[in-house]
C-alpha cells in the first residue's frame, strides 16, 4: 500500500558481522550470522561460522541482533503527565511562563528517545492538536531523527464525556454518515489509519467501559469507509459487547481488549480473521497503582479489576493463536520495552514477547516490510549486549542497547 511507503530520506549500506540472530518469528536463535544491508533493505542473512570479517564490516562479536522494535499503541504527545523525569521539569510558581512552542522540542526529544531505545516504528493512537502528524512530517523530512510514525489523526468517538476530557484528541460523530465524514476528515488531516472508540474509556469517570458506545450501524460505517479507502481500523474496546461488535465489524486491531478472556469464541474468531490484540498491560498499572493518586477513586478500583483481566486475556489470546502486539500506552518515551517485560511477567515466553514487539506489531500496523530480519525486509534492527531470551529486562536498559539501525543507518551517526 503506497500510504505506508518508507518515509526515510537517508538509507544506508551496512554489513553486520557475527551476530546471534533472533529474527522476530519466535524460533530459536541462529549463531554466527552476517546481515548485509543495501540501500536500507536487508539484502541477505548468512551463516558465516569460521570465516573472518571483511573490511568495513561492523563486528557484533556475538551480540544479539533482533528486528527494530515496534510500539503499536502510543500517544505521541508533548504532554508529559505520564512521563515524570522526561523533558524539562514543570515550571515553578513565579517562574517565567514557558512559550507553548517548546512543545515541538519536547516532541523531538521524545522521537529521539524512542529510537535510541530501539523502537524504529511507533503507531500513534491519538494526540492533541495533531502533534503526531507534525512530528511524523518532521521525521519524514529529515528535520529530526526518530522512528517512522503512523498516526490515526483524531480518535473517532460517539458524542461522549471523554471528548470533554480529551479535547482535540477526539472527533465526535453520531450516525453512519457522520461516521463516514469523520473518517474522511481524518484522511484529509493526514491519518495513516483510523482509530475508533467501540467502548468508553477506563480513564473517564462518566464513561462506562462495558457497553458498546456506538451502534453496529455506526461502527460498520467507520470500517467500511476506512477499508474502502485503504486504511486499517483500530478499535478501542474494553468491555465485551464493544469488543464483539468490533470483531464482527471486521476491525484490524483490538486495543486493550481485556474482557476477551470471558469469550473464547471471540479469541478464536480473532485468530481466524487475523485481528491483532494490543493488550496494553502498562496502562492498567498506570491507573491501578503508578498514578493511582491522580485518578478518581472509582477509576482506580475499576483499573485494578481490568489489570487482572488484561493478564488473563494475554495468555488466553496467546493460547487461542491470536497475534499479539506490543503497546506501551504509557510513558516516558523510550521506556516502551517495559511493556515487553510485563508480557513476560504475565506468562509469555521471552521469544513470544519479542515476537509480539516485532513481527506481531508489524502485523498490527499492516506493515509487511518489517518486523522480521529476512532478505528483502527493511533494515530496521537492534543489537543488544546479552541474551534477551534469558534476560528480557536488558531491552529496558539503554546501556545494553549497543546499536540501533533504521533503514540501514546507525542512528547514532545519523
Ligand atoms: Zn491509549
Amino acid at each position: 500500500m503506497t500510504r505506508y511507503d518508507r518515509d526515510v530520506t537517508v538509507s544506508g549500506d551496512l554489513l553486520l558481522w557475527n551476530g546471534r540472530l533472533l529474527d522476530g518469528r519466535g524460533g530459536p536463535p541462529r549463531e554466527h550470522v552476517a546481515i548485509d544491508v543495501r540501500d536500507g533493505l536487508i539484502a541477505s542473512v548468512e551463516d558465516i561460522a569460521g570465516t573472518t570479517a571483511p573490511d568495513g564490516a561492523r563486528d557484533m562479536a556475538g551480540r544479539t541482533v533482533l528486528p527494530g522494535l515496534i510500539d503499536a499503541h502510543m500517544h505521541v504527545m508533548s504532554d508529559l503527565e505520564r512521563s515524570p523525569g522526561f523533558g524539562p521539569p514543570p515550571p515553578l510558581k513565579g517562574e517565567e511562563p514557558r512559550p507553548p512552542e517548546l512543545r515541538w522540542f519536547v516532541l523531538a526529544q521524545a522521537a529521539r528517545a524512542f529510537l535510541r531505545a530501539g523502537f524504529t516504528t511507533i503507531r500513534d493512537v491519538g494526540s492533541y492538536d495533531d502533534e503526531a502528524i507534525v512530528l511524523r512530517e518532521a521525521i519524514r523530512l529529515g528535520l529530526v531523527e526518530g522512528p517512522q510514525i503512523l498516526t490515526c489523526g483524531r480518535i473517532i468517538s460517539a458524542t461522549a464525556p471523554g471528548a470533554r476530557i480529551f479535547g482535540t484528541m477526539y472527533q465526535e460523530a453520531d450516525g453512519p454518515w457522520e461516521m463516514r465524514r469523520a473518517v474522511r476528515e481524518q484522511i484529509r488531516r493526514g491519518a495513516d489509519y483510523i482509530k475508533v472508540m467501540a467502548t468508553g474509556a477506563r480513564s473517564v469517570e462518566r464513561e462506562d467501559p462495558e457497553p458498546a458506545q456506538m451502534t453496529r450501524v455506526e461502527l460498520d460505517a467507520v470500517v467500511d469507509e476506512a477499508h474502502r479507502m485503504g486504511l486499517r481500523v483500530a478499535a478501542h474496546a474494553e468491555g465485551l459487547d464493544g469488543a464483539r461488535m468490533a470483531i464482527e465489524a471486521g476491525v484490524n486491531t483490538i486495543e486493550h481488549g481485556f474482557s476477551l478472556h470471558r469469550a473464547p469464541e471471540l479469541l478464536r474468531r480473532m485468530a481466524d480473521d487475523g485481528i491483532v490484540l494490543v493488550p496494553t498491560l502498562s496502562t492498567f498499572h498506570d491507573l491501578a497503582d503508578r498514578f493511582a493518586a491522580e485518578f478518581a477513586p472509582t477509576l482506580v478500583t475499576q483499573a485494578e479489576r481490568q489489570r487482572d483481566e488484561a493478564y488473563a486475556t494475554l495468555t488466553a489470546a496467546r493460547d487461542a493463536g491470536v497475534t499479539l502486539a506490543l503497546g506501551f500506552d504509557s510513558g516516558p518515551p523510550g521506556a516502551n520495552a517495559r511493556e515487553l517485560m510485563r508480557m513476560v511477567e504475565g506468562g509469555l515466553r521471552a521469544e513470544e514477547a519479542i515476537s509480539a514487539a516485532t513481527a506481531g506489531s508489524a502485523r498490527a500496523l499492516g506493515l509487511a516490510d518489517r518486523g522480521t530480519i529476512e532478505a528483502g525486509k527493511a533494515a530496521d534492527m537492534v543489537v543488544v549486549d546479552g541474551d534477551p531470551l534469558e534476560e528480557p529486562a536488558l531491552l529496558c536498559d539503554l546501556e545494553r542497547i549497543w546499536l540501533v539501525v533504521r533503514a540501514g543507518v546507525d542512528v547514532n551517526k545519523a
